[in-house]
Parts: C-alpha cells; structure tokens; sequence
C-alpha cells in the first residue's frame, strides 16, 4: 500500500484512529484481526467515498457531556479555552477548535499546534483528542481541495502534517481521553457513542 495524497495520508491516521477506538473499547491488549479489518475497511472506504469519517457534532456533544478539565492533563484549575490547530495558522475561531486547557499546559503550550506540542513532550495524542484534530484537517483540506494533492507538494497547512500520526502504539498503551470517560454514573450511551467512530 503506497500513500502518496494528502488524502490518503489523512484517511491513513483516521482508519488507524478507528482501529485503536475498537481495541480500547474492547480493552484489548494488542490489535487484531477484528481492529485490522476495521482499519482496511474504513482506509478504502474513506478513500472510495464510500465511508465518511464521523460529524464534529460528535465531538462537541461529548465534550459538553464531560466534566470541565484540561484536555492535556486533566487539571480542573485555572481552565480557559485553547486552540487546538492555532488561529496564528489559520485554525477557525469557532467551538470546534476549542478545548479546555489549564493555565500550566496552556503557558507552556503557547501558540504552538497541540499535536506538534505533544509530539515534543512524546506523548501521544488522547484518541478523542486526535479525532477532532483529524475531523478538522479533513475539513480543511476538503474545503481547499486539496485532498488529491501529493503531499510532498502541499502548500503550508493550518495543521501539522507531520505531527499527525501514521503508526499508533498498541492499544494497552492509549487512553480515549485525559482522563477516564467510561466510569459508572457516566450514562451508558456515551460510551457507545464515543465508540462511534466511523
Ligand atoms: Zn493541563
């Protein structure tokens, strides 16, 4: 399998997103076969347009479900809203950029892109997190038509293409988000619908 668009490239990290979501969920240890058909599935499906990757509504609905903390780290001191992919870059001013961030994550983040921020610390990214981050580089690239552009020749992006992952590690070493989301007193569905990747 050669990846040469910037579509394929996103479509790639989205289908390996989707592979990890099921493992975590199923609380697998390592990928399997089930993971791996899912991952080939959603890759062509995406590719073929036969698939389409989840709406940012998602996204949003979950994040006004969850308690109020820090996307990085958890905290819920001294939160204000941050930037996921920064404005300086052309990242919109709207809600679905916006996550909670602590005053320590925020200032030692700065105006940096979060994935490129993460990549430094070498942590990899919650895999909610990288969902609304993929969701909005795919939107993006749509919106400038660039999906079917090769990637060595893509213009300056809003996101980082080279932070975004290509290879995940396994699954006993991710976590859905900052902190643990399926806990009893959580309503049942809302670990069916961050399931949903796809
Ligand atoms: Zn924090």
């Amino acid at each position: 399998m050669e990846i040469t668009t910037l579509g394929e490239l996103l479509h790639w990290s989205y289908a390996n997103l989707a592979m990890a979501h099921s493992a975590i969920t199923a609380k697998a240890e390592k990928y399997g076969r089930t993971q791996f058909m899912i991952r080939s599935r959603l890759y062509k499906g995406l590719n073929n347009q036969t698939m389409s990757i989840g709406p940012l509504a998602d996204d949003e609905r979950l994040k006004m479900v969850l308690p109020q903390a820090c996307c990085y780290c958890g905290s819920r001191d001294y939160l204000s809203v941050d930037h996921l992919i920064p404005t300086k870059r052309g990242g919109a001013n709207t809600g679905d950029n916006l996550v909670w961030a602590c005053r320590s994550c925020n200032s030692s983040k700065c105006a940096r892109d979060a994935l490129v921020w993460l990549v430094e610390k070498n942590q990899f990214p919650p895999i909610l997190l990288l969902r609304r981050y993929l969701k909005l580089a795919i939107e993006m690239s749509r919106e400038g038509n660039l999906m079917d552009t090769p990637f060595a020749e893509a213009p300056e992006l809003p996101f980082s293409l080279s932070a975004i992952p290509q290879a995940f590690p396994q699954p006993s070493q991710l976590r859905l988000w900052v902190v643990e989301i399926a806990q009893p007193g959580v309503p049942g569905d809302l670990a069916h619908k961050a399931a949903q990747v796809a």
